[in-house]
């Protein structure tokens, strides 16, 4: 299996009230693969003349440019799109041995869980996964096969991880680093799974376990990572040489904290720790995501090594390891408000910066002796 780029997707959200509050203006627009993205003042007959150099409308390429910005637009872009062009390709290579990872980035509110998880009816494509990974293992008729689910949801916060399926344990669970198959959370709840049912009680039921942290910008999560797993095992007997064999893949969602340059101006204590630590792993997050594009660009030119600082921040990367640059098909849903520029333009370039990092993703196969 060669080397294959990351697969980034990018989502417009409608305007928020916030925003149609303070007149704000559409700063993108989307053609086919594209999104075009119009500096503020261009729209602005004021400010029409003041030019300082920089380009009035910038366009950047992705594999799919989706546009959620108007519910009744019969061109919007609906959660079952979504899953079809990419949930379904997804739950595919798992099927197939693939350890796959699906991660949403943007600032808050630009729709990452929205996308990810959904709301009430609006499932995203999280939920959308797991009901046909069931309808799949529900339908099947050849005997030799079994499967096992077994999933697990963890929330990185402040350089934490917290156990979302185990609210007694308080939070403070420890990466370690096993010689061979690389970082892992200690102690952390795997629990099997037997339906799609099975798995939205548990989602329930720890979404509200989910650290609230009262901000001005969010009143839900948007300080923290979430990341949930599922570990499906596929176990094959073949009767006539009586030999099994199993493959195993892992099967993440992974929803960013808010990219957003956290805003630390009169913060003090926890909510100063906290917001240092949400910047710590998110530039962790761009370097790693620098270094590794330029390793994609570079080996083709024959050179071989670059330090990829997976390290820089405790709990973080340790977990997004295997998922950018590793062993995984991974996809990025780069998540965008209409109407920020500054944020927005900056998510666009984490996104095009994505596009160029290559992973090796190798069926997980092994007989068993
Ligand atoms: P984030 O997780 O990035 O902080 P959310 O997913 O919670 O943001 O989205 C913020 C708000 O915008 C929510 O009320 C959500 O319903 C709405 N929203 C986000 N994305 C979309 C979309 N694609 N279509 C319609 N509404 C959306
Ligand atoms: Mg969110």
């Amino acid at each position: 299996m060669g080397d294959e780029n990351i697969k980034v997707v990018v989502r417009c959200r409608p305007l928020n009230s916030r925003e149609i509050a303070r007149g704000a203006n559409r700063l993108i627009s989307m053609v086919g693969n594209q999104t075009f993205i119009t500096r503020p003042d261009v729209n602005d007959p004021g400010n029409a003349n003041k030019r300082d150099g920089i380009e009035d409308v910038k366009s950047f390429t992705f594999d799919k440019s989706y546009w959620s910005f108007d519910k009744n637009d019969p061109n919007y872009a609906t959660q079952a799109m979504l899953y079809n062009d990419l949930g379904e390709e997804f739950l595919d290579y798992a099927f197939e041995g693939y350890n796959t990872c699906i991660f949403a980035y943007g600032q808050t509110s630009a729709g990452k869980s929205y996308s990810m998880m959904g709301y009430g009816e609006d499932k995203g494509i999280m939920p959308l996964t797991c009901c046909e990974l069931f309808n799949r293992i529900n339908n099947n008729k050849d005997l030799e096969l079994t499967y096992q689910v077994q999933v697990s949801y963890i929330e990185i916060y402040n350089e934490r991880v917290r156990d979302l399926l185990n609210p007694k344990n308080k939070g403070n669970l420890k990466v370690r680093e096993h010689p061979a198959l690389g970082p892992y959370v200690e102690d952390l709840s795997k629990l099997i799974v037997n339906s799609f049912i099975d798995i939205e009680k548990l989602m329930d039921e720890s979404n509200k376990v989910r650290t609230v942290a009262a901000t001005n910008m969010n009143e839900t999560s948007g300080r923290s990572h979430a990341v949930f797993t599922l570990l499906v095992t596929q176990k094959r007997h073949d009767t006539q040489t009586n030999m099994d064999t199993e493959k195993v893949s892992r099967i993440s969602f992974v929803d960013l904290a808010g990219s957003e340059r956290a805003n630390l101006t009169g913060a003090t204590g926890t909510r100063l720790k906290e917001g240092v630590n949400i910047n710590k792993s998110l530039t962790t997050f761009g370097k790693v995501i620098a270094s590794l594009a330029e390793f994609s660009v570079d080996k083709k030119k024959g050179k071989k090594e670059v330090f990829v600082p997976y390290r820089d921040s405790v709990c973080y990367f340790h977990l997004i390891y295997y998922n950018l640059g590793g062993n995984s098909k991974t996809a990025m849903i780069a998540a965008i408000s209409p109407a920020d520029y500054v944020e927005t333009l900056s998510t666009l370039r984490y996104a095009d910066a994505t596009r160029r990092i290559k992973n090796k993703a190798v069926v997980n196969e092994d007989p068993n002796t």
